[in-house]
């Protein structure tokens, strides 16, 4: 196989990537514009991972639905770079809303204290029918020792969970239910007796001091149509290469006696030589690449045990919108997390269109497309959208058990570097360690700390 690679020319100084998510392309951008030969390798016919979007019998679909935030430095920052206009890519909402079945009122709550100041002072000072002026303090205790915790001990924090630590800081029922469950649950889907404490305050504690920042934003078309194309489109005119369906399914180490990355093997048999391999996949799949060689390998062996978490999501169309506006909403006390209308913003040209994430992916990983569309119908029935569903046409369940590392407690200090210890090999991807969790900022930022790595090798 050496020899083989040798003839193929191994001696080129070539970096592969295996992914065309947003870590693989943010490090891939960063590597062409220092005039380094890259390769992206990518499984799916599309670019954008877990931020694409594609035709699922006969219904464009994402891969759920997806916000903007906009306190968010690193992602805008490379897209303006890559010559793609947010203001064409977005549009900002200033309001979300929470339903929750047994509230007479729903939240509306304001984002955006630049552009909407008296909707967000409002939110927070009224809605009082909503959530109590008592709900309101008791949440007073909780935020200030979170925030508190996650900078001064975040390592304990990661430990418990954040039901247990709402409760141990006097936050009550209701406060619990119709405001930290939507911001947990409602992102990250997982149930708060799952969810670590870290995590939730980790995610907010970097738009503290860029709160005037703070706003949604909705794409304005699919994601890989207005986003990750584009963005590889830049990639490629800097000289960079990018082959979907294109499936890596073996890294090449160690094969001439050597202990470095020589290159991979595709699911045809392909071998393409690399001096040196970003493995950017999501987190199944990039534990089971590196199982092959590394699982007796120290480094390895927390991020080999890094549990995964699953998720599911519900798109349809209809013959009338979901909800009056394009915006966040949330469904508390249900099986629906956040939710949002679609057919003005990413969607559109149907009547109706929305995207739905669901809680709780564990108990619903393995039902049925029917039985989850029936639990998604109850949900948004007890919600008050019962108007919304009765004139649903079509609607596709999208899911998956491999992409996100489970935020529960004890699970941060198992996320990687991306800087490995093996010679030519490097990782990037949501679930390595940087501080924005499983988002699209933090993708963005894992593929730039791989390409700092390979930067800093080769000076
Ligand atoms: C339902 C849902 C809602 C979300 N909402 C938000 C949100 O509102 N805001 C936000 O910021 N983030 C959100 N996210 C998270 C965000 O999408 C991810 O954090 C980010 O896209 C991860 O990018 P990545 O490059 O790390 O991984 P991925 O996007 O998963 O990319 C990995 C790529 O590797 C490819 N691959 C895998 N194995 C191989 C192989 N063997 N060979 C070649 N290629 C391979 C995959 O096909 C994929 O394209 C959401 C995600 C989901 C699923």
């Amino acid at each position: 196989m050496s020899a083989q690679l040798h003839e193929l020319g191994r001696n080129e100084d070539q970096t592969i990537i295996i992914g065309a998510g947003l870590a693989g392309l943010s490090c891939a951008f960063e590597l062409v514009d220092q005039g380094k030969s890259v390769l992206i390798l990518e499984a799916a016919p599309y670019v954008g991972g877990r931020t694409g979007n594609w035709n699922e019998r006969g219904m464009e679909v994402e891969s759920g639905f997806h916000k903007f935030i906009g306190y968010y430095k690193e992602l805008p920052k490379l897209l303006e770079r890559a010559g793609i206009d947010l203001d064409e890519m977005l549009v900002w909402e200033t309001t979300m809303q929470v339903r929750h079945p047994d509230a007479e009122e729903y939240g509306e709550f304001g984002l955006d204290i630049i552009h909407a100041p008296l909707k967000t002072l409002s939110g927070m000072l009224g809605n009082n029918d909503f959530i109590t002026p008592g709900d309101k303090a008791s949440l007073v205790p909780f935020l200030a020792a979170g925030f508190k915790d996650c900078v001064s001990r975040p390592e304990e924090l990661d430990e418990i969970s954040l039901l247990d630590f709402a409760k141990q800081h006097g936050v009550n029922e209701q406060a619990l239910q119709r405001i930290v469950e939507p911001l947990s649950s409602g992102i990250f889907f997982m149930p708060l007796e799952q969810y670590s404490a870290y995590a939730f305050f980790g995610l907010f504690l970097p738009g503290i001091p860029r709160i005037h920042k703070m706003r949604i934003g909705a794409f304005t078309g699919g994601m890989t149509d207005v986003m990750c194309s584009p963005l590889a489109a830049a990639i490629e005119q800097k000289g960079g290469r990018i082959r979907t369906n294109s499936p890596v399914t073996r890294l090449l180490y160690g094969t001439d006696g050597t202990d470095g990355l020589e290159g991979v093997e595709l699911e045809d048999g392909e071998l393409i030589p690399a001096t040196r391999v970003v493995v950017a996949a999501n987190i199944r799949r990039s534990q089971q690449l590196l199982e092959e060689h590394f699982s007796e390998h120290e480094w390895f062996q927390p991020f080999l045990s890094l549990d995964a978490m699953p998720h599911v999501t519900v798109q349809f169309e209809s013959e009338l919108p979901l909800l009056p506006e394009d915006r966040t909403t949330f469904g508390p006390g249900t099986d629906i997390g956040s939710f949002g209308e679609q057919s003005r913003t990413t969607f559109r040209g149907r009547p109706g269109r929305a995207s739905i994430i669901l809680v709780n992916p564990d108990e619903l990983i393995d039902l049925s497309d029917e039985e989850i569309w029936n639990r998604t119908q109850k949900g948004l029935i007890d919600i008050g959208l019962a108007e919304g569903v009765s004139s649903v046409t079509d609607y596709r369940i999208v899911r998956g058990n491999e992409n996100f590392y489970r935020i529960a407690p004890g699970n941060e200090r198992k996320r990687p570097e991306q800087v490995t210890p093996i010679r030519g090999l490097y990782l990037a991807g949501d679930y390595t360690k940087q501080p924005m969790f499983t988002t699209m900022e933090g993708a963005v930022l894992s593929g730039q700390k791989a390409a700092a790595g390979i930067l800093d090798e080769s000076t």
